[in-house]
C-alpha cells in the first residue's frame, strides 16, 4: 500500500477530482488502482478567501513495489506503515487469578477490552450506574437540580467523557499506532466512520452513550465481567504488594493485578490511596471560567464567507497567552455548537464543563479559559490541590445562589470590574441556570489578572472574542487530576507492586483518546506481569 500526502483540493471538489490526483501523483492509469482510501482529511483555512481540503490517501495498486522504488525521493509518497494492533501476550489455559480494573471510563474500558481480548477475563468495577440509568440521573440534575453523588457527569459507565463533545484529538506521541486501535474499536461500536480520517474527530454525547453499551457487550462476550454500583473503598496491601480490594457493600475480591482507572474526580478514593501509603504527588492543573460566544462569530472568524459550509462544520479554536505575571492562560476543551454543563460530583459545589452533540449545531461556542497553577499555589500536602478545588467549587455554589445555578458575568463587565445586571445577545447555555454577579471574587487575584490580560489578547486573534456581551460562567476546576499516582517503567505504582495507576486520575492522560491509549498500555503491562515477563 502506498501513502500519498499533501493532496490539496478545493472545498467543493468531486470524487473524480480526488481520483485524478492519485493517478497524476503516481503517474498511473485507472486500471492500475486496486483501492484508494482516505487516511486523513484536514482543512487549510489559513486564507479565508480560498479554503482547501488537504488529503493523505492510502492507495493499493497493481505495482506498489515498482512505484515505491520509482518515487523513493518524493517526500509525499511513502509505503503505508503497518498500523494493525498486535497483542503482546496471551493468557494461559490455567489462569489462576483474574485481573481487576477499577473504573469504566475510556481508560478502564480499554484496559478491560484489551485484557479480555488476550484472554485474561478481567473483573471491571465502576462506582456509578450503567449508562442509560446514569443518563437519567445526569439529565435529572441538569433539569431538576437533584444531584446523585454516585451517578453523574463524572461517575458511571463510560466515565467522564460520556456526556461530552467527544473530541478525540491528542498531542501525545503514538509510535505504536495505539490511537488507530482506539478509533477502530469506536467505529465498530457505532462511531461515525469519518473519525478514522478527519483531522479533528469528534463523536458527541448521544452516540457515545450507545457506543459505551456496545463496548461493554464486547468485553462480556470475551469473558470479562462488569459490575456497576461497585465502589472500591479499600485496597489490601501485604509487604508492598496489592492483594485485593473491598467494595462499598463490604464484599472483597482477591487479585494481585489491579488497574486503578478512577478519573480525576474520585477524591474519596484519592484520600484512601494516600492514607494507605501508596505514593502520590501533587501535580499542576488549571482553573478558570467557561466563555460563550455565538458560534456564528467563531465560524466567521475562521471561515469568512464559507462559514456554515457543511464540510467545514462548526469552527473550533485553540488559544494561549503568556501573561506579564508569569501565568499562562489558554482555552481548554473547546466545544463548537455545544452547551456548558453542570459537572459537579459533590453536593453544594458548582463546576462547569462543556459538551455537544455530533451535529454541533447549538447556538453557542464554549470553551474553558483557564490559568495554569501548580503545587506552589497550594503547598503543604500531596492532596492540597483537592482542597483548593473544593474551596473554589464551594465559593461558586455560594456565588450562584446556593441552588446549583452557576455564577456568571458578561465579559465586558468582567474586564471593567463591575457586576453584571442583565444579559446581552449571548444567552448562557448552562443548565440548571445562572446568576449574574461579579466573578472576580471567585479566583485568586493572580488568576483574575491573568484572564483580564488574556481576553483582549485573544480578541486580537479572534475578532469579537472579548466582546462586551460574551458570557463567562464558573467555575472550571476539573481540567485534569490534581495528583499523580506515580508509576515505574513497568507501569506499577512506585511503592505498590501489582497496582497499575492508569488514565487521567493517575496523571497519565488528559482527554478521551490519551486515556484510552494509556488503558491499552496498562493492559499490556498487566498481561506481561501476570505472565511473569515483567
Ligand atoms: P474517567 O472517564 O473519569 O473514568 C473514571 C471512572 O472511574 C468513572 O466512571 C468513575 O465512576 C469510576 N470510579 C471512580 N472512583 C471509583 C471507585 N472508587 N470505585 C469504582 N469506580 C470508581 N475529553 C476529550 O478528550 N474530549 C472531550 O470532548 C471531552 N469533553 C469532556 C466533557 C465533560 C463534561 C467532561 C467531564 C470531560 C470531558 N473530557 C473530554 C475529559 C475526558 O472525559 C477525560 O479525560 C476521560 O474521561 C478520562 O478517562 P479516564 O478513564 O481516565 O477517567
Amino acid at each position: 500500500m502506498i501513502r500519498i500526502s499533501n493532496i490539496k483540493l478545493p472545498l467543493d471538489h468531486s470524487q473524480e477530482a480526488l481520483d485524478a490526483q492519485v493517478l497524476s501523483c503516481l503517474k498511473i492509469s485507472p486500471e492500475q488502482v486496486v483501492k484508494s482510501t482516505v487516511f486523513r482529511r484536514g482543512i487549510d483555512a489559513r486564507n479565508k478567501k480560498s479554503i482547501f481540503l488537504m488529503y493523505t490517501l492510502d492507495v493499493e495498486t497493481r505495482l506498489d513495489d515498482e512505484l515505491l522504488a520509482k518515487f523513493d525521493r518524493d517526500p509525499n509518497i511513502k509505503k503505508t506503515p503497518d498500523m494493525a494492533y498486535k497483542f503482546v501476550a496471551q493468557a494461559g489455559e490455567d489462569l489462576q487469578e483474574r485481573p481487576v480494573v477499577v473504573g469504566f471510563g475510556p481508560c478502564g474500558i480499554f484496559v478491560g477490552l484489551v485484557l479480555a481480548e488476550m484472554g485474561y477475563k478481567p473483573i471491571i468495577l465502576d462506582r456509578g450506574k450503567e449508562v442509560r440509568e446514569r443518563t437519567k440521573d445526569t439529565f435529572g440534575f441538569w433539569r431538576k437540580k437533584q444531584l446523585n453523588t454516585e451517578s453523574n457527569v463524572q461517575y458511571g459507565e463510560g466515565g467522564a467523557g460520556t456526556f461530552s463533545d467527544g473530541k478525540l484529538s491528542t498531542q501525545i506521541k503514538d509510535k505504536k499506532h495505539y490511537s488507530r486501535k482506539v478509533l477502530n474499536e469506536f467505529v465498530d461500536a457505532g462511531a461515525p466512520e469519518e473519525i478514522l480520517y478527519v483531522s479533528k474527530p469528534h463523536i458527541g454525547t448521544f452516540k457515545l452513550v450507545s457506543m459505551v453499551e456496545k463496548m461493554r457487550a464486547k468485553i462480556i462476550a470475551l469473558g470479562g465481567e462488569i459490575r456497576f454500583g461497585a465502589r472500591v473503598d479499600d485496597l489490601h496491601l501485604e509487604d508492598g504488594q496489592v492483594t485485593g480490594l473491598t467494595l462499598a457493600d463490604g464484599s472483597q475480591i482477591k487479585s494481585k493485578h489491579i488497574a486503578l482507572a478512577i478519573g480525576h474526580s474520585a477524591r474519596d478514593t484519592f484520600e484512601m490511596i494516600h492514607n494507605k501509603g501508596i505514593y502520590v504527588e501533587a501535580k499542576p492543573f488549571s482553573v478558570g471560567f467557561r466563555v460563550e460566544h455565538k458560534q456564528s462569530l467563531i465560524d466567521k472568524n475562521y471561515y469568512g464567507e464559507f462559514a456554515g459550509h457543511p464540510t467545514l462544520g462548526a469552527a473550533d479554536y485553540k488559544l494561549v497567552h503568556h501573561c506579564n505575571n508569569g501565568r499562562s492562560v489558554y482555552s481548554f476543551c473547546m466545544c463548537p455548537g455545544g452547551t456548558v454543563v453542570a459537572a459537579t460530583s459533590e453536593e453544594n459545589r458548582v463546576v462547569t464543563n462543556g459538551m455537544s452533540q455530533y451535529s454541533r449545531n447549538e447556538m453557542n461556542a464554549n470553551s474553558a479559559i483557564v490559568v495554569g497553577i501548580d503545587p506552589s499555589d497550594y503547598p503543604g500536602h500531596p492532596l492540597a490541590g483537592i482542597d483548593f478545588q473544593r474551596q473554589l467549587e464551594s465559593a461558586a455554589y455560594q456565588l450562584g445562589g446556593e441552588n446549583y445555578d452557576a455564577p456568571a458575568q458578561l465579559v465586558g463587565d468582567f474586564l471593567k470590574g463591575k457586576s453584571s445586571q442583565s444579559l446581552g445577545e449571548v444567552e448562557p447555555s448552562y443548565k440548571p441556570g445562572i446568576k449574574l454577579t461579579d466573578l472576580s471574587k471567585l479566583l485568586p487575584d493572580y488568576c483574575i489578572d491573568a484572564i483580564r490580560e488574556a481576553l483582549p489578547a485573544f480578541n486580537r486573534k479572534i475578532k469579537g472574542f472579548a466582546m462586551d456581551e460574551a458570557t463567562l460562567t464558573g467555575v472550571e476546576t476539573r481540567t485534569s487530576s490534581p495528583i499523580c499516582i506515580k508509576r515505574d517503567d513497568s507501569l506499577q505504582s512506585l511503592n505498590t507492586r501489582g497496582l497499575f495507576p492508569a488514565g487521567e486520575g493517575a496523571g497519565y492522560a488528559g482527554g478521551i483518546m490519551s486515556a484510552a491509549i494509556d488503558g491499552i498500555k496498562v493492559a499490556e503491562a498487566m498481561a506481561l506481569s501476570i505472565n511473569g515477563d515483567n
